[in-house]
């Protein structure tokens, strides 16, 4: 299919393509690596009267050590991520996440900024970046304002960002001493979006005792989210067989599963609970 007409720019910085945002007066939208908006585009889910290219624009791709935490610029790929020495060492449920996203094309194009400002209930780095505790630089008005990850993925394919609003920057804290990490999805053959997938980072104390326990769930229900009862649950306990298997029970509080042609509300319940043990036993494995 081919889309309808739309006017192009390719602004050289940042405040150029919120300025031409702005002229569209909502009926524009910035393009990062295409992968989401062009398919929209093509079939007419969304008709717009410009695209704000963001690949002419120097210095939104880059992945930089700060604080033992990260800064991630919005348009590094999928696979910059996946294959990042940084990442690997310093959030590994990210680069983790980042490799299972699509096929390798996907990757090549697909951006972390993209991946958060499209907010597919399916996608993977959301989930990955709820755990973190990432939060988001926005661009768009005067001052920039930052967005925590638990506050930015609303509803399906809405994020906290408001019209003109630009991601500018990924910022993910340090992972604290003897913490495990997990990420596992069971992907839609097809298209590799999660039908379900699990993301968990588990921290203990030196007596094995769990002090921080952190699960999202993506593709359940209609956004990504923390399952918060688990999380409370494993606090304070030893990450056992038993306590992991009791948790996993609770992953499914408070979500509305979808049902579509990939899998029923029922299955998708199923997929939760199990997906869950599997991500918080390889996680438990894996603290250092
Ligand atoms: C065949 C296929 C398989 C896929 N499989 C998976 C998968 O398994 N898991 C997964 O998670 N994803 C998957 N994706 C989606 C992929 O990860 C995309 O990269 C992602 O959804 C969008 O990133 P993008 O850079 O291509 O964004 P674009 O398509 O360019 O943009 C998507 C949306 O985000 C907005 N946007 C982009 N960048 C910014 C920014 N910096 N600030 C504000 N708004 C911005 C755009 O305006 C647009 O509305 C798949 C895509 C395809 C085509």
């Amino acid at each position: 299919m081919i889309p309808a007409a739309f006017e192009y720019h390719a602004p050289k910085t940042l405040r150029q393509a919120i300025s031409t945002l702005r002229k569209y007066d909502g009926e524009a939208r910035v393009l990062a690596g295409g992968m989401s908006l062009v398919p929209m585009m093509k079939l007419r889910l969304a008709n717009l009267a410009a695209v704000v290219d963001l690949g002419r624009i120097k210095g939104l791709s880059f992945i930089q050590e700060v604080n033992g935490g990260l800064s991630i610029g919005p348009m590094t790929t999928h696979y910059d991520i996946e294959s990042s020495e940084v990442v690997q060492r310093i959030s590994p449920i990210l680069a983790e996440a980042a490799a299972l996203v699509g096929d390798v094309q996907v990757r090549n194009r697909g951006t972390i900024g993209g991946s958060v400002a499209h907010a597919d209930p399916a996608a993977d780095l959301p989930a990955a970046l709820l755990v973190l505790h990432a939060k988001f630089s926005i661009a768009g008005s005067a001052r920039r304002r930052i967005v925590r990850a638990d506050r930015m993925f609303v509803d399906a394919y809405t994020s906290a960002l408001e019209e003109g609003e630009v991601i500018a920057g990924v910022h993910v804290p340090a992972m604290p001493p003897r913490t495990g990490w997990s990420y596992k999805k069971l992907a839609n053959r097809a298209s590799r979006f999660a039908i379900v997938g699990i993301a968990t980072q588990v921290t203990t104390d030196e007596q094995g005792v769990c002090t921080r326990a952190r699960v999202a769930i993506t593709g359940a229900g209609p956004a990504p989210t923390r399952a918060r009862t688990i999380e409370r649950y494993l606090t304070g306990k030893k990450l056992t067989p038993l306590n992991i298997t009791k948790s996993a029970t609770r992953a499914i509080a408070g979500i509305e599963f979808l049902g579509d042609v990939h899998g029923s509300p029922e299955y998708r319940k199923h997929l939760t609970m199990e997906l869950t043990k599997q991500a918080l036993t390889e996680a438990s494995e894996r603290i250092r």
